[in-house]
């Protein structure tokens, strides 16, 4: 038995999917502008996917806040 040095492929099941270089209908797949707000091949609505982070915001401003509180306690006290 003569073994064969097995040449493994240099991307190993890379699924060749097209990256998402323009957003597409979740319902469709059609391809939606960048200032169409919803389809218009079957009218669904494009998901908003960047949502505003709030409880991101509340922290930070909690944050702040309580820096502040903390700053000012600081400088007023002896
Ligand atoms: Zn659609």
């Amino acid at each position: 038995m003569s073994t064969t040095a097995k040449t493994e492929p240099a991307a190993t099941a890379a699924p060749s999917e097209p990256r998402e270089e323009s957003e597409r209908c979740l319902v469709c797949g059609a391809v939606l502008a960048e200032d169409q707000e919803w389809c218009l091949e079957c009218g669904a609505a494009r998901t908003v996917i960047h949502a505003p982070p709030d409880w991101r915001i509340g922290l930070a401003i909690m944050l702040a806040v309580a820096l502040v509180v903390l700053i000012v306690l600081v400088l007023v006290l002896p």
